[in-house]
């Protein structure tokens, strides 16, 4: 019963209690996460309308910018600099994709970079199953922490480590925000046919879903799927599909050879949307210090 109520307790303070290094699925801490998958049949219920699948796309790739932009290229890799303000907006955007809180999210991923492809990676398709490297590695105590330690350069910010600490808030916020927009325009917009429920289904559990699932496609397609232009110490691929799914992402080859630059779509034609609105984030002023490809790896290139 301990156990039980431990575990509960670690859906909303991921730091309530000290956990193992087992790499065992830890069931209870993924129930949240199943219910998740779960939920998305409630449509069958609920029904959809237009509105509704406007708001689960646009919202899928509002925080798919944040997560490709922010939680990879800045926290994890800082391939640019922004303003305190800006940095926390887009922490609470990423984190309402529901993938936990940027400090856990980029220092894992700084871990990932390191030891990439080799017996310590938590996420390998090459080292473990394609699953696991999927959807596998994060249900597991061993990599529930945070890695403090890596992300040194971002605990000074009391901002971040909250959002990092109760990673469950501000999803949970979102929801009731969604399912409380959906009741206004039932309310006041009836002709868009859509409500709390039907917002809530659309607009969160399905939305975030599909985000969840074209993200971690980066850990398990990207390192067995595509070409590598780079001899790199692991597996990565560039793959043009997983690119325009995930923003850019999908050049992850390029990245994996020079992790530091802000463009990972390193040719002309290697169409890369985040790097754009990085782009027009600059133009406004939003961000600067942009890291660029540097001479030795565009000659790498020819
Ligand atoms: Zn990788
Ligand atoms: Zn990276």
């Amino acid at each position: 019963m301990n156990s039980i109520s431990r575990g509960i307790r670690l859906w909303f303070d991921s730091e309530a209690t000290e956990v193992g290094n087992s790499e065992q699925v830890n069931w209870l801490r993924c129930i949240p996460f199943v219910l998740l998958h779960l939920a998305c049949f409630a449509a069958l219920w609920t029904g959809v309308s237009t509105f509704a699948i406007l708001f689960c796309i646009g919202f899928f790739w509002l925080r798919m910018f944040a997560i490709t932009a922010f939680y990879h290229r800045y926290f994890s890799h800082r391939s640019f600099k922004t303003s305190r303000a800006a940095q926390f907006v887009f922490a609470v955007l990423g984190n309402m994709s529901a993938q936990r809180g940027p400090l856990w999210w980029a220092g894992h991923h700084r871990h990932h970079h390191q030891h990439s492809d080799q017996a310590l990676d938590l996420h390998s398709p090459v080292q473990r199953s394609f699953w696991w490297s999927h959807m596998g590695w994060f249900t597991c105590d061993a990599s529930f922490k945070t890695p403090y330690d890596r992300i040194r350069d971002f605990t000074r910010f009391p901002e971040l480590v909250f959002l990092n600490r109760y990673d469950a808030l501000v999803p949970a916020l979102t929801m009731l925000a969604i399912f409380c927009l959906g009741e206004l325009l039932a309310a006041f917009a009836p002709s868009l046919g859509t409500n709390g429920l039907q917002l809530l289904v659309w607009g969160f559990f399905i939305s975030t879903t599909l985000l969840f699932h074209s993200t971690v496609t980066i850990n398990s397609l990207a390192h067995v799927w595509g070409k590598r232009r780079f001899a790199t110490n692991d597996n990565s691929r560039n793959n043009l599909a997983l690119a325009l799914i995930t923003l850019g992402e999908g050049w992850h080859n390029n990245h994996h050879r020079y992790p530091a630059s802000a463009r990972h779509g390193f040719a002309r034609w290697e169409i890369d949307i985040t790097w754009l609105l990085l782009l027009l984030m600059k133009k406004l002023g939003l961000i600067w210090e942009l890291k660029p490809i540097p001479a030795r790896v565009q000659q790498e290139m020819r």
